[in-house]
């Protein structure tokens, strides 16, 4: 018999679809993905040199629990460089990506009878994690009209005595909205009056377009700072998603619980990787300014055509690098005698008739929508909207 608390979750609905699109693919379909959220570009090559002198030079035993100094010191400076935070090592924890730092972060913190507040549409790990560690998920409603940012006096209202933690994710996967420094300044007030932590997923940081700026709400005062716990990471910022990199910067009492909940599961994260991260972190950023150019080149491509396809409207996102078309406009029409009623229906339809994978909307808590990823060429990103288009002219009025 399974554990009860496995009953409560799924696996992450993102990796289910990659996983049917690369099905097919193996079965020589041409899919496009527009499903999984991970940068195109192959990892930097001063960064890989970095692990290969890192293997040469025999630096393949274990290490400190929470990541080698080396590490933490160029975290430490990235963080006072671009946040503006000052952290010593003991407040911070590298871990096994950043998805792994939220997870720490849950054990040290949720438990029984904690809720936890998380805005709508949120990324598909946030719940679960929550849920894995017997704590309750309490989600906020976000609206399109608002870019997506959590209203202060539905935040507020949301709040009770139980509530342990609010999860902000700026910019945001799915939406691409990005907070500016007065909303979060309000949500700061709010987690200060309360006394409640934010936990804030920067990890999209570096993609911010039109100017906009990214700012962490830890760094607007002590109160705010002592309870915030800052996730990054590089799997998006260096495409490095395959070396399980991230890491958690906060009070020290929680990273020092989180730092132990790690020496009893994962123990130290892959020391030839922290060597590439510290490669990545010190080294030229050029690669990232590169990126960023071709994202929002990408993103300017995709939210323009998406516009124009009957059924569809889609805001620009700020940052990160996924369109969120509102699709809920198609909800009720056919093909032949399927309905495409939701999102659901609506993704696997493209999956299946325009060989197109995108992630439906209801996996990040908003059924009104669809998630399609830029991470991917701009051929492709051409060719799978003139699929989508020609997919959705074939659809009929239901009834
Ligand atoms: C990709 C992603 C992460 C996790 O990244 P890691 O590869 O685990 O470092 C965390 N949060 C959000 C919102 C993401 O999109």
């Amino acid at each position: 018999m399974l554990a009860e608390r496995v009953k409560k979750i799924k696996p992450s609905p993102t990796l289910a679809i990659d996983s049917k699109a690369k099905a097919m693919k193996a079965s020589g379909i041409d899919v496009i993905s527009f499903g999984v959220g991970e940068p195109d570009f192959d990892t930097p090559e001063h960064i890989k040199e970095a692990a290969i002198k890192a293997m040469k030079d025999g630096f393949t035993k274990y290490t400190a629990v929470g990541g080698i100094d080396p590490l933490k010191d160029a975290i430490i400076e990235k963080l006072k460089q671009d946040n503006g935070l000052t952290f010593k090592r003991e407040e911070i924890l590298v871990s096994c990506g950043a998805k792994h730092s939220l997870y720490n972060i849950a054990q040290a913190l949720y438990g029984p009878g904690d809720e936890v507040i998380i805005p709508a549409p949120y990324w598909v790990s946030y719940p679960d994690q929550v849920l894995l560690n017997d704590a309750t998920p309490v989600f906020v409603k976000t609206f399109e009209s608002d870019s997506f940012m959590v209203r202060p006096e539905a935040l507020e209202a949301a709040v009770t005595k139980k509530t342990k933690a609010l999860i902000l994710n700026s910019p945001s996967n799915p939406t691409g909205m990005l907070y500016d420094r007065a909303s979060l300044e309000k949500i700061a007030e709010l987690a200060v009056k309360h006394n409640f932590y934010v936990i804030s997923d920067e990890i999209y940081e570096k993609l911010v377009y039109d100017g906009a700026v990214h700012v962490s709400i830890a760094s607007f005062n002590d109160e705010i700072k002592a309870r915030s716990i800052v996730v990054n990471g590089l799997s998006k910022s260096h495409a490095m998603t395959g070396w399980r990199i991230g890491y958690a910067a906060g009070p020290s009492d929680i990273l020092k619980a989180m730092t132990n909940i790690q020496s009893q599961s994962t123990s130290n994260p892959n020391s030839i990787a922290q060597k590439a991260a510290v490669a990545a972190l010190t080294g030229p950023q050029d690669f990232v300014v590169m990126m960023h150019g071709e994202f929002d080149k990408r993103r300017k491509f995709l939210v323009g055509q998406l516009n124009t396809i009957p059924g569809m409207t889609c805001r620009m996102p700020a940052g990160a690098f996924y369109a969120f078309p509102n699709t809920a406009a198609i909800y009720g029409r056919k093909f032949g005698d399927r309905i495409i009623a939701n999102s659901t229906d609506l993704a696997l339809y493209l999956l299946e008739e325009a060989k197109v994978a995108v992630v439906h909307g209801a996996a990040f808590g908003d059924d009104k929508y669809l998630r399609l990823s830029y991470a991917t060429s701009l051929e492709d990103l051409k060719r799978g909207v003139e699929r989508i288009r020609e997919a959705l002219g074939n659809l009929k009025d239901g009834s």
